[in-house]
């Protein structure tokens, strides 16, 4: 027998969702657990298809697993195989982050809270006006933590009318906010009592020269506009806001921000946000 001591135990997260080539948040996490010293948590990315999700999970209950990050295709689907929720990912019909509690696995959505986090850098959001342009996964999850934060109003700008008003109602009905959808039909115009606009839709992903269709004279100075987009973060959005004088927040501090609260969540440590902010730009190669 030997007498080499026995390893220690290894806390692992996991990430289930599509095919990445290399995921940024894995990136991030390894990053961060080294700076806190947690030497035996490790993040791993599980490519796991919508049909196995329910073995998957099992599985992630047998091997113990501290939690998980849930991407799309899994976001709703995970929802019926945990055993309880968060009050914002009941509302958002919608789970980004699970924590093992004892035996159980509670799912909470991180997204709408980074957003709200990286919001706060520049501007309270209680009794602020905004306009979300968007009406999916990311819209919905900011749009909800919006309303729970205390905004006045939220005006939902989106294509699909049918999507649009689903998010209306939510927020009208459960969250018990003010808010309005307007159809998406050419430039639209930023009503001039809105201080936040957020672009919560696809367009700019992996497109630096992709036009978000806004009136760029509605865009003025007093205004923050914000992107969700990441990758790259500095969208045509972002650089004809800062031309206009406005001041601007890119979609990295809401990656890094819905990092830190799943950190935080899972180990109870604060992470270092600067570690995890430089470790996913060297990763995107910014
Ligand atoms: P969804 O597919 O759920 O929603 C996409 C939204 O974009 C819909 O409202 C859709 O409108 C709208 N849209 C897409 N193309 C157009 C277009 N050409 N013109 C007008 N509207 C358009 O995606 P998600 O909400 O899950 O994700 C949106 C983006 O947010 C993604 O790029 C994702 O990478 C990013 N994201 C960033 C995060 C971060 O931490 N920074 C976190 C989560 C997401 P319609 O309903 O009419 O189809």
């Amino acid at each position: 027998m030997s007498n080499s001591p026995q390893p220690a135990l290894q806390e692992i997260v996991c990430c289930m969702g599509q095919p990445v080539a290399g995921n940024p948040t894995q990136f991030m996490m390894e990053r961060a657990f080294a700076a806190a010293g947690l030497d035996d948590w490790r993040y791993l990315t599980l490519e796991v298809p919508a049909t196995n999700l329910t073995n998957a999970i099992l599985g992630l209950r047998a091997m113990g697993f501290c939690g998980a990050n849930f991407t799309i295709p899994h976001k709703v689907a995970a929802i019926p195989l945990l055993d309880g929720l968060s009050p914002a990912a009941e509302l958002m019909g919608a789970v980004n982050c699970v924590k093992r509690d004892g035996d159980k696995l509670l799912g909470e959505n991180t997204d709408g809270k980074g957003f709200v986090e990286s919001l706060r850098t520049v501007l309270d959001p209680a009794g602020k006006k905004f306009v979300v342009l968007g009406a999916g996964g990311a819209a919905r999850a900011i749009a909800v933590e919006l309303g729970l934060s205390g905004a006045a109003d939220i005006t939902i700008v989106n294509r699909s009318e049918t999507r649009g008003q689903e998010l209306v109602t939510l927020l009208t009905d459960r969250v018990k906010i003010s808010s309005h959808l307007v159809q998406w039909k050419g430039d639209y115009e930023v009503p001039a009592d809105c201080d936040v606009l957020i672009n919560a839709t696809s367009i700019g992903l992996g497109d630096a020269q992709a036009r978000v269709a806004v009136d760029g004279n509605s865009l003025r100075k007093e205004l923050v506009v914000a992107d969700v987009i990441f990758n790259p973060p500095r969208t045509r959005l972002i650089r004809d806001a800062e031309q206009r004088g406005c001041r601007t927040l890119d979609g990295l501090g809401m990656l890094v921000n819905q990092a830190v609260i799943g950190f935080k969540i899972w180990t109870g440590v604060d992470a270092d946000a600067n570690v995890m902010r430089e470790a996913l730009e060297e990763f995107l190669n910014i």
